[in-house]
């Protein structure tokens, strides 16, 4: 569990809201759930034979004797507050949520165990057109952030429960010759969950997988169908994709649609956003039948893309753009008011007032580091000039007097 630094959130806060803004021009509206919630909801939801529930959940027990857990993804909660709250009968929502997840995994670069997603859920839309929305509008976001030429999509159906099922069947009857080779994990699923040994990182696990019978032989009529359907979308938007036939999710609510944006940029950890329908879930939580589509995108992931591939734009960082210092007891109180009647006209610059004493020298160190252009100097001669110094920090200039009457106007065209 990492804590994100005072020189890290710059680009934390630049990635959020740029998608905050994104989705709020495709009409996306926010929900906020709590963190916690009943464990036997993610049991039901996520599966009980999945990793997250067999062994990265952080659960407890409450001072009620209740079992709670730290949520290890966002859709299980989304679609129970939907319920709770009666969002989402015969109805269409288009949700999203930010937040921190917890799963107890190995950690390693670009997978925490307190990590961050920005989740997107959509409600009550059967067709692939809204599956379609969503990639465009991941796609947009790729081009709005500079990621576009370092992610590609991969798209995959997985059918139906009946199709699953035959295929199971299928790739049971291939594995077991080849039991022995296996993985544990592998071989442990291939009684409770083998579809989930097609996400396997085994490399001899993957060897093996090779052979194996395709899904798509698999696939009934209408999952075809919905599969096509996108496609011909996603083409008509201009949006390239690979079909990767042994794309699965790792949780068990997934049918239909399942996608991945994955990235070479990264190492081993290049899943940057993934995601699918899940049809049935809403029903098997309690709700009446409502199809569902939705993603999920890993914050840290995004920012380490936009830290090594130096896309984070010059304007994003913590710096100040003025350093306020007030000299004597005078000087401090007008520093206090200049900033002040500053902030009302510069609204959208960082103005730093010095607090704190310390000489001249010090202050200017300070000044120095806050990464400002200017310094404004006031003291006794300022304050009954009612004028300040302004100190160019970042060139060679002369420092000189301005008059306070006419500093905001001077400092919006220098800042400019
Ligand atoms: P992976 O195959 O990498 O384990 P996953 O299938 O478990 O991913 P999802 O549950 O689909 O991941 O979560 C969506 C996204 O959240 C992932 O693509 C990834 O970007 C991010 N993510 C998942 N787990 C972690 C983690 N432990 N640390 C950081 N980011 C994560
Ligand atoms: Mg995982």
């Amino acid at each position: 569990m990492n804590d994100i630094l005072p020189d890290q959130s710059p680009v934390w806060q630049y990635l959020e809201s740029t998608v905050a803004q994104v989705l709020r021009n495709y009409g996306y509206h926010e929900i906020r759930m709590p963190i916690v919630e009943q464990t036997d909801l993610f049991k039901r939801s996520i599966g009980e034979v999945t990793d997250i529930v067999e062994k990265e959940m952080y659960t407890f027990e409450d001072r009620n004797g209740d079992s709670l857990t730290l949520r290890p993804e966002g859709t299980a909660g989304c679609v129970r507050a939907g319920e709770e709250h009666g969002l989402l009968f015969n109805q269409t929502r288009k949700l999203w949520y930010t937040g921190p997840m917890f799963r107890h995994e190995r950690p390693q670069k670009g997978r925490y165990r307190q990590f961050h997603q920005i989740g997107v859920e959509c409600f009550g839309m059967s067709g692939p057109d809204i599956d379609a929305e969503l990639l465009t509008l991941t796609a947009r976001l790729w081009k709005v952030l500079g990621l576009a030429p370092h992610v590609r999509l991969e798209i995959n159906s997985i059918g139906t429960s009946e199709a699953r099922k035959a295929y199971r069947q299928a790739l049971v009857d291939y594995l077991s010759a080849y039991t022995e080779q296996l993985d544990e994990d592998s071989r442990r699923r291939m009684e409770s969950n083998p579809l989930r040994i097609l996400d396997s990182k085994v490399p001899e696990t993957q060897a093996i997988l090779q052979g194996a019978p395709d899904l798509v032989d698999f696939l009934d009529a209408e999952s075809i169908e919905h599969f096509e359907g996108l496609k011909r979308r996603l083409e008509l938007a201009g949006i390239e994709y690979t079909v990767n036939s042994r794309l699965v999710r790792g949780l068990d609510y997934y049918g239909k649609t399942v996608f991945e944006w994955v990235t070479d940029s990264l190492g081993a950890q290049g899943t940057v956003c993934a995601g699918g329908r899940y049809d049935g879930l809403v029903e098997q939580l309690g709700g009446k039948p409502t199809p569902a589509v939705g993603f999920a995108m890993g914050i840290e992931r995004l920012v380490l893309m936009l830290e090594t591939l130096e896309l984070v734009p010059e304007s994003v960082s913590g710096d100040a753009d003025l350093y306020v210092m007030g000299m004597g007891e005078a000087g401090e109180s007008e520093a206090l008011k200049v900033s002040e009647a500053l902030r009302e006209s510069l609204a959208d610059r960082v103005i730093v007032l010095h607090c704190g004493g310390g000489s001249f020298k010090s202050q200017m160190k300070k000044a120095d580091r806050s990464g400002a252009r200017y310094a404004l100097i006031i003291g006794d001669n300022e304050v009954s000039e009612q004028a300040v110094s302004l100190k160019p920090l970042r060139s060679d200039e002369e420092q000189r007097t301005v008059a306070q009457s006419g500093l905001a106007d001077e400092l919006a065209a220098l800042l400019q």
